[in-house]
């Protein structure tokens, strides 16, 4: 039988984190899920994944901290002796109106948002040089595509994302290393879910499916660029936003 591989998957215990980290579970990959909050119950979270008979390793990092990701990158590597897929997912917003934000604002987002998807990756990449393949996945946002008003913070560091995507692309691909994104419309998940019904409407009126998208909607894109269905994608952004940006 062929050996499992193995996925990191940051923000991995809620959201769209989550259901990424399922979709892979599905597919027989032993995981790594990371969290932050102190108060998650990681027993809940292994129970719940027993039923997918793969190995999971809950493990909280504060991806802003490089010391804290190249501590769970070890861990991984201890446990499972090798890295086959990133997900860069773990991110926050802190909107607000630039002639308003607070400097911390703006420098949180980026730390956790950008710096953290540097983190994360800056450590597992030598891995993945050694064994000349890998595969990472960064979850950008289509506000890093397009802008959005009240969120220069959040979209900086989501078009950071993108370019940080490309760059590495470019970088890694003589080592059989592939690097995309995905840029996330309008997803139910926490972080969409502090908006009231009226935000919410409006912003059903610049969709064209009319909808929000699922979080297995992005598990199903990001699994698809982790897997050989996309062998020869490679640098690449693709929206999942139901027609949003085009
Ligand atoms: P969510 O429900 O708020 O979950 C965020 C996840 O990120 C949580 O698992 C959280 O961990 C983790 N996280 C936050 N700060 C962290 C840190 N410093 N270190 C490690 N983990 C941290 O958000 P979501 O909607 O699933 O979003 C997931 C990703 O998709 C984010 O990058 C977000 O920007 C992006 N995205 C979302 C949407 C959307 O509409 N929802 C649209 C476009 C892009 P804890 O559970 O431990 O707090």
């Amino acid at each position: 039988m062929e050996e499992n591989k193995v996925a990191i998957v940051t923000g991995a215990t809620r959201g769209i984190g989550k259901k990424i980290a399922e979709r892979f579970a599905r597919e027989n990959y032993n995981l790594v899920l990371n969290y932050v909050s102190e108060n998650t119950d990681t027993n809940a979270i292994i129970d719940e994944f027993k039923e997918y008979g793969v190995q999971v390793l809950v493990y909280r990092a504060d991806v802003s901290k490089f010391d804290e990701c190249e501590n769970l990158v070890k861990a991984t590597i201890e446990k499972y002796g090798k890295i086959d897929v990133l997900v860069n997912n773990a991110g926050i917003t802190k909107d607000g109106l630039i002639a308003m934000m607070k400097e911390d604002a703006f420098d949180k987002v980026i730390d956790i948002n950008l710096k953290g998807t540097f983190n994360m990756t800056r450590n597992v990449v030598p891995y993945m040089m050694k064994k000349r393949s890998g595969n990472i996945i960064n979850v950008s946002s289509v506000v890093g595509v397009a802008g959005n008003a009240g969120q220069s913070n959040y979209s900086a560091s989501k078009a950071g994302i993108i370019g940080f995507t490309k760059s590495l692309a470019k970088e890694l691909a003589a080592r059989n290393i592939r690097v995309n994104a995905v840029a996330p419309g309008f997803i139910d998940t926490d972080m969409t879910n502090v908006l009231t019904d009226k935000v919410k409407e409006n912003i059903y009126t610049q969709i064209p499916l009319k909808r929000m998208g699922e979080a297995k909607e992005v598990a199903s894109a990001v699994y698809f660029l982790a897997s050989e269905e996309s062998s020869y994608i490679t640098g690449q952004v693709i929206n999942i936003d139901g027609g949003m940006v085009m």
